[in-house]
């Protein structure tokens, strides 16, 4: 990319044509590289140690991608088809990391921006970790334990040529809890003979670490904690909306009750529940019991708890709330949505989910002033506890519940530092911008240092 008298808009517009030209199609992917360049390219015009080098046509292409069959056997005997994939984006500063998502709809977009997020969100957490992302298009809703098992180990049956504990270490998300990685960890011990911690988000029984399941949401809180902290507020009497009703949203609601903040919804793919009394410990521990256990739906809520409502195909944003964590997936809230959340008196989004706002919202977000804390800062915390798992695994030690929370609330205010650090504008601070510039500049010193490879 050369930039000779330029502006910066015109530079970002070529690398983008250049970039979409590159990966036709793929509109997540886009997206995701578009906010990144938006603050990067700027940032690069400013330093020519990065400009020179290329660094964001290389940074932008991952470094391999792997795609494979999965055949397994169903509960009835049929022999079922799936594919399976690992991104592998970047290993600058670490071993490829990064989840592994089991849902119908997954395709090859979603996982090269996953991965691609997953670097810099990586390198925000100050651990030796590169990018990764995979997973399947296999839908485990409505499959017997069983078949989770079987389809667990066609899966690493392909993919444990590609992955070791200093090469790459995949973990959960969606679809991917711990009985899945479990799954996945006992056929990479049945084909290579090694108990080698090659994955994260193990049940404990396996070597996993406390907090890992809930670090993910408890790390989202902790980042709205030092956000409002920074503006002498706390969580304490505000009110929240969340979206989703797994591992992210879950632990989330129950870091935020804990604070003595209000929870007011949860939502799955089919709607919304409402609870205008607030979701309290007991009935969040019913919840952990209908997801978890049961595996039910979130619309199961009001017939528990008939002062709640439920809305059908409906998305929780139109509820009036302090704080939004959106904690299920990617662009589950647009421009009409933000502007809502604007109008009902939102100060805070932390994006508990990958991507949760698509651009257009972003930008109301940021002309409104209200504190947003991106996806790749505000859900490091898992991935850094991942990171955690991996030290105590390499020290065949195991450290307490509270000495883990202590570290990962110490991993989340250093990067809130970070984004202040470089996100500063005047008495307003872009979070967005700040992870951008932070994640970025780790990874693109390494590959600096590295040469070109
Ligand atoms: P889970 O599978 O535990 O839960 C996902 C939740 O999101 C479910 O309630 C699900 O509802 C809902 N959901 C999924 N797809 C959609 C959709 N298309 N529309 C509306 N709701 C949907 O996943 P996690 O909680 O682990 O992950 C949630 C998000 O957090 C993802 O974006 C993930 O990448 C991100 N994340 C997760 C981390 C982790 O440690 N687990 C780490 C960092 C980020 P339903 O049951 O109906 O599908």
């Amino acid at each position: 990319m050369e930039f000779g008298n330029l502006s910066t808009d015109q530079v970002l517009d070529q690398f983008m044509q250049g970039f979409a030209r590159r990966n036709p199609g793929e509109e997540n992917f886009q997206q995701a590289v578009h906010e990144l360049a938006a603050d990067i390219v700027p940032f690069m015009m400013q330093h020519p140690k990065y400009r020179k080098m290329h660094l964001l046509e290389r940074l932008t292409e991952p470094d391999r991608i792997i795609t494979f069959r999965v055949n397994w056997v169903d509960d009835h005997g049929c022999i079922r088809t799936n594919r399976g994939y690992r991104v592998q984006h970047n290993n600058s500063i670490g071993p490829y990391k990064g989840g592994l998502r089991f849902h119908k709809d997954v395709k090859l977009d979603d996982l090269k921006f996953l991965a691609f997020e997953q670097t810099f969100k990586n390198s925000l957490t100050g651990l030796p970790m590169g990018g990764a992302k995979g997973g399947s298009d296999f839908n485990p809703k409505g499959k017997s334990d069983l078949e989770i098992m079987r389809f667990c180990q066609a899966f690493m049956t392909h993919l444990y040529r590609y992955i070791g504990p200093h090469t790459d270490v995949p973990a959960g998300d969606i679809g991917v809890g711990s009985r899945e990685v479990s799954f996945l960890y006992g056929q990479f011990k049945r084909m290579t003979n090694e108990l080698t911690p090659v994955l994260t988000g193990k049940d404990l029984a396996v070597g996993g670490s406390l907090i890992r399941m809930e670090a993910t949401g408890y790390g989202a809180v902790y980042m709205a904690a030092n956000m409002l902290e920074a503006k002498g507020e706390s969580l304490a009497g505000k009110t929240a909306i969340v979206s989703g009703s797994g591992n992210v949203a879950v632990y989330a609601s129950e870091k935020l009750i804990e604070k003595g903040a209000k929870v007011l919804t949860l939502s799955d793919s089919a709607g919304f529940i409402f609870d205008k009394d607030g979701i309290d410990s007991e009935k969040l521990e019913w919840i952990k019991e209908l997801k978890f256990e049961r595996r039910g739906r979130i619309s199961e809520y009001v017939d528990q708890f008939p002062n709640a409502e439920y809305f059908e195909g409906e998305r929780p944003w139109k509820i009036q709330a302090d704080l939004a964590f959106p904690c299920a997936t990617q662009n589950e809230i647009d421009e009409a949505d933000a502007k809502q959340m604007i109008a009902n008196g939102c100060q805070l989004v932390a994006e508990g989910a990958n991507m949760p706002s698509n651009e257009a919202a972003i930008r109301v977000y940021q002309d409104a002033r209200i504190m947003f804390a991106p996806a790749k800062a505000a859900n490091a915390g898992g991935v850094a506890v991942s990171g955690l798992e991996m030290a105590q695994n390499s020290m065949r030690y195991h450290w307490s519940r509270e000495e883990v929370d202590t570290k990962l609330q110490t991993i989340m205010a250093d990067i809130h530092n970070r984004m202040v650090e470089y996100g500063t504008e005047g008495d307003y601070i872009n979070y967005q911008k700040g992870a951008n510039i932070a994640g970025f500049i780790k990874v693109a010193d390494a590959m600096l240092a590295l040469g070109v490879i």
